[in-house]
């Protein structure tokens, strides 16, 4: 074997943010306050089965898409997929990626020309991020939620002199953010996009399965069809893998034309592809409302024992599933996952560069699985680590 570059060791040195991995088995050893299975939904041996039975009645028995979807992996299941994600979404089109992180960077990196410009919240995930660095659009950040700044930003880039429609513009915002469980004013930021003429993109990955009934925020609040193109994910409460862009049909075939990571990468197997339709199903069941009911009571419960035990300054406020309480320090932030993970938690430290410094905190996924006794277990042994 040959030796590691000295230069890359060094960078390892300077980050080491992946030595909390942890193998599935220790972790599900622990209270799962960590993962993004919402609904328990990923460990239901129900949907299993049913897609395991979806795929015996239609006579399915391949294992591999057996290429990318351009060519022969374009398996029969996508058709019955993103007409069903069509219906329930309410959108006039789907297409479906192998994960989010394809989604977002074929979204971005195809749709964004040069000389067009996207403005994205400066807490926007890293597939967006990475999505925008490879497209040749001028991209700039705007503060968090603030649509103030927004508002000055986009008004800025019109003037003096640049002629009004010479290039698009982009918005980018998620529904649920992944590290701070918060949400932006989305109608106010629909109208202040239509003010300005400008797309709006909003990524839902958080959203889906949990928030209202389940079909995302921007539905919820029936304002699907004010957006250029929203993206739904399925690795989290929907307890699966894969993605879909919803958006217009022209959208749909541009994509199918430019996104490279639809057009590069082997299909979804057909497995894959039974678990979504089913998991579909699933989300607007009885059981699925009553586990929804049941997050619910948990979120509410969390932030009465936080108050009750004074760590309310430290955690963002959310509606969402994730509570992430700031812990500034990547040494000392570890320190405490450790002690709660030796306590029988697991809550994962979200470090620095991942967040900015002094924002490392300990993210918590609550779930409808989770018991008001462990709830509270793991905030007494959090409060008494932070009082050290
Ligand atoms: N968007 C957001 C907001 C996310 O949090 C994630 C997952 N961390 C993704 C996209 C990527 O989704 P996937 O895990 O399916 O690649």
């Amino acid at each position: 074997m040959t030796d590691f570059p000295d230069k890359l060791n060094k960078l390892l040195e300077q980050r080491k943010a992946e030595d909390s991995l942890r193998s599935l088995e220790t972790a599900k050893r622990l209270v799962d306050f960590s993962s993004n299975d919402y609904l328990g939904l990923a460990r239901n041996p129900n949907l299993f089965h049913q897609s395991s039975g979806l795929l015996e009645t239609m006579k399915i028995e391949e294992s591999g898409a057996t290429a990318s979807r351009l060519l022969s992996g374009n398996h029969r299941l996508y058709q019955e997929l993103e007409s069903l994600l069509c219906r329930f979404y309410k959108a006039e089109a789907a297409l479906v990626f192998n994960s989010g992180y394809d989604a977002n960077i074929g979204l971005f990196s195809s749709v964004l020309q040069r000389n067009d410009l996207v403005f994205f919240d400066e807490l926007i995930h890293a597939s967006i991020r990475d999505g925008i660095m490879m497209s040749h659009a001028k991209s700039y950040k705007f503060t968090h939620n603030d649509l103030q700044d927004l508002r000055q930003k986009i008004t800025r880039s019109l003037n003096p002199g640049s002629k009004k429609g010479a290039h698009t513009i982009y918005v980018v915002t998620e529904s649920v953010f992944s590290m701070d469980g918060d949400s932006p004013a989305l109608s106010e930021l629909t109208e202040l996009c239509q003010e300005f003429g400008c797309y709006l993109i909003v990524d839902e990955a958080h959203a889906i399965g949990v928030m209202g009934t389940g079909r995302g925020v921007l539905l919820h609040q029936s304002l699907e069809n004010k957006v250029f193109a929203r993206v739904v994910t399925f690795g989290k409460a929907m307890g699966c893998h894969g993605a879909a862009v919803l958006g217009s049909g022209s959208l749909k075939s541009y994509l199918t034309n430019f996104a490279r990571s639809l057009i590069y990468s082997t299909g979804l197997p057909p497995h894959s592809l039974a678990t979504i339709l089913k998991a579909h199903e699933f989300i607007v069941s009885k059981e699925a409302s009553e586990a929804r009911k049941s997050l619910l009571e948990n979120t509410g419960f969390f932030d009465q024992q936080i108050k009750a035990k004074d760590l309310r300054a430290r955690v963002i406020p959310s509606d969402s599933a994730i509570r992430s309480c700031i812990i500034p320090g990547n040494k000392r932030v570890r320190q405490i996952s450790k002690e709660l993970a030796d306590a029988g938690f697991d809550v994962r430290p979200i470090l620095s560069p991942t967040v900015a410094a002094g924002t490392e905190r300990l993210r918590f996924c609550l779930h409808s699985y989770n018991t008001q006794a462990e709830i509270n277990g793991v905030l007494t042994i959090l409060a008494a680590a932070l009082q050290k």
